[in-house]
């Protein structure tokens, strides 16, 4: 593996003038205009300000420091260096650098010394233009040593920390290292630091500006709204053939993510969608580091390979064509839930947040918060956090509205501001009275709103025999036993605990199983109901009273079977980032295939992800409008000037000459 990838000594760059931001926004990357706030962010932290950005993924964060960084370079103040917990990604982060021309490179544990100490020379003359290097290394004597001498010559040009919320015990991606970065702040004053987050919560925000020493940095809050992403959470059947069902109809062939909650159930999984002929892997921190490894390259770098992963899956994955993040269990939260569906649809094209949901996984959560070693007050946090996830997935109204607003967001629909593509200054924490009513058009609720019916009574039916159990015999029991009991189903149980005697025997007849666990499940959402100990017994909580007595009513929502699948292009958002509008005619559609494998071979060539040498809409664009000249190719989004020179001629000749007319 070639560990630094600094660009060959052969041709000099082709004139790399520009030193103002928006001139290496499109000399460098070749992109038109900043999104959101990265020009915002870049001016700043050009200027020399700290910065703290917190921006969903997919937002464009790598641009916020990447600009500044070449910016600052080639104004004579040397190298930023990047903090990253992510080793295993610190080589495609600087291929993907290299491939724009970018002197960049890594220091980490998978390097041989001799390249090591190359590295460390280019940094210590001053040529490098982004470093990246892991907490632990950071914080080394040797590379503080570095760092110092870097700093006396003013040739250290800044700090950016990415996935800064690793410093905060309240996520569950804490690394113990990120606590000394502090220490840079002290060590090297006057030197500007840029935190960057997709983690909004204010917790974590809070616990961020702290520990970092961040309260004179000026924050940044883009909108954490991603319009492309299509929210669905379908109830809970028979989860593994909804989901095959899931890709097959709707994803074939596409690249996406499955999470599961356990080990177990990651290899289970996998290995049955492998049998049923999905292109699927497994990924838990459980297996083999080498395995893990394969297995995460194969999902970066082939096309269409389904992960079917733990959380321990996704921080730091760039590929910006997951087209779908699947749940076969409940996250722990919202924000986990939302940071776990943000991997989807980096690039801006429409893609699925899909989650399967039932009583079992309200059970368990709260079985798992109840059980763990964690005091009262993280408890209680836990607990109020879960609910905020099951009132999402009860919810019948908009889902994005909810997300958003739990984020302290309101929601204003995309094409009522067109003059400002960002939405994010809305001011947060005036969450979402303002969009009360709003309708995002690309969630299930939306798109197929569910009819509500009032289960106020079958409601009071199954907490009064969660009564008369107790009084029963002051037992308690599971929700299967309970729901065998209101629908007079005997069974062994049923006779030897004298309950077909109870005046709640078969009261509950006129509802299916299916919907006699709707019910529950909504009940053990809203509270009204606990369940308890490694059997999950029912109990009730005082809020039940208020129900039994008919004081307070309860409705359902009664789901409706499909939503229609993901393909029209989502509107607005994301400043422009759509291209002209996917499918190509056939002559293109040839074309685009020529360009796709003609990018596969590069991408092996350089041992990289194929998304790095250029993305799909930059290759569909070049398809579509088949540029005859070096002007006009450079025209095309995300062609910079370093991939015209290495490619520009290559792909005149590909497009002149490949597929789509006769020669
Ligand atoms: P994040 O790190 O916030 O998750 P990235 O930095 O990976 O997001 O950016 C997401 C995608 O958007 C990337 O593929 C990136 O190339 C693209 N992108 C970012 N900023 C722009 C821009 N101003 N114009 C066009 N594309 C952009
Ligand atoms: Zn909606």
């Amino acid at each position: 593996m070639a560990a630094v990838l600094l660009p060959a000594a052969a041709p000099a760059p082709p004139a790399a003038t520009a030193t103002d931001p928006e001139g290496v926004l499109r000399e460098v990357f070749g992109y038109a205009a900043f999104r959101g706030q990265q020009q915002a962010v870049v001016e700043h932290v050009c200027a020399g300000g700290d910065a703290l950005v917190l921006m969903p993924t997919g937002g464009g964060k790598s641009l916020c420091y990447q600009v500044p960084a070449i910016v600052r370079h080639r104004r004579g103040l040397g190298v930023t260096v990047v903090v990253s917990p992510l080793i295993a990604l610190m080589h495609d982060q600087v291929g993907a650098l290299d491939e724009l021309g970018v002197p960049a490179a890594f220091l980490n544990s998978t390097l041989e010394g001799d390249e090591a100490r190359r590295i460390e020379r280019e940094l210590l003359a001053g040529r490098l233009v982004l470093l990246y290097a892991a907490p632990e290394r950071i914080l080394t004597p040797r590379f503080q040593a570095m760092l110092d001498s870097l700093h006396e010559r003013a040739l250290l040009a800044g700090f950016a920390i990415d996935e800064a919320h690793c410093v905060s015990q309240w996520g569950h991606d804490f690394r113990e290292e990120y606590l000394g970065l502090s220490a840079l702040h002290e060590r090297y004053a006057g030197v500007p630091r840029l935190a960057l987050t997709a983690t909004a919560d204010a917790h974590t925000r809070a616990d961020i500006v702290e520990r970092l020493q961040l309260e004179e940095a000026r924050r940044f809050v883009a909108s954490f709204d991603r319009p492309n992403i299509r929210y669905r959470i379908v109830e809970k059947d028979d989860p593994r053939r909804q989901l095959l069902a899931f890709v097959r109809e709707e994803h074939e062939g596409e690249a996406g993510i499955v999470y599961c909650q356990s080990r177990r159930k990651v290899e289970e999984t996998a290995g049955w969608l492998a049998q049923q002929g999905v292109n699927a892997l497994p990924y838990h921190a459980g297996l083999d580091a080498e395995v893990r490894r394969a297995n995460q390259d194969r999902f970066l770098r082939e096309d269409g390979v389904v992960m079917v992963a733990t959380i321990a899956f996704g921080m730091g994955i760039d590929k910006p064509d997951v087209r779908f993040v699947a749940h076969l269990d409940l996250p722990k939260n919202i924000e986990g839930y939302y940071q776990e569906t943000g991997r989807a649809g980096r690039d801006g094209l429409p893609a699925d947040a899909w989650m399967t949901y039932g009583l079992a996984d309200v059970v368990n959560q709260r079985r798992m918060i109840d059980d763990s070693e964690a005091g009262e007050d993280f408890k209680r946090l836990q607990r109020t956090k879960l609910d905020a996830l099951l009132a999402l997935a009860e919810a019948a109204d908009c889902r994005r509205v909810r997300l958003l607003g739990y984020f302290g967001e309101a929601y204003r629909e995309p094409d009522a501001d067109p003059g400002s593509p960002d939405r994010g200054e809305t001011p947060r924490g005036v969450a979402s009275e303002a969009s009360l009513g709003f309708h995002c058009g690309n969630c299930d609720n939306c798109l197929n709103p569910p009819d509500t019916i009032d289960a106020t009574e079958s409601a009071r039916k199954a907490l009064s025999c969660v009564y008369r159990f107790w009084q029963a015999g002051g037992q308690r029991y599971g929700a299967v036993h309970l729901i065998d009991v209101l629908r007079g189903k005997a069974t062994d149980k049923s006779r030897q605990h004298g309950h077909e005697e109870l005046s709640t025997w078969g009261i509950g007849a006129d509802l299916a199983e299916a919907e006699w666990r709707a019910v529950l499940r909504q009940l053990l959402a809203a509270g009204h109901l606990r369940a308890e100990g490694e059997y999950g017994v029912l109990v009730l909580a005082d809020s039940a009273r208020a129900v039994l007595r008919g004081e307070q009513r309860v409705t359902l929502r009664r789901p409706v079977e499909r939503v229609p699948r993901a393909r029209k292009p989502a509107r607005g958002g994301r400043g422009g980032a759509l291209p002209a509008g996917l499918p190509l005619d056939a002559a293109a559609g040839g074309r685009f295939a020529a360009l796709k494998a003609w990018r596969a071979e590069v991408a092996r060539a350089h041992n990289l992800p194929a998304y790095v040498v250029f993305h799909d809409a930059t290759l569909a664009e070049m398809a579509r409008q088949r540029p005859t000249s070096l002007d006009a190719l450079a025209g095309i989004g995300g062609v910079g000037a370093k991939k015209l020179e290495r490619y520009g001629a290559e792909l005149l000749r590909l497009l002149r000459e490949g597929p789509g007319e006769p020669m």
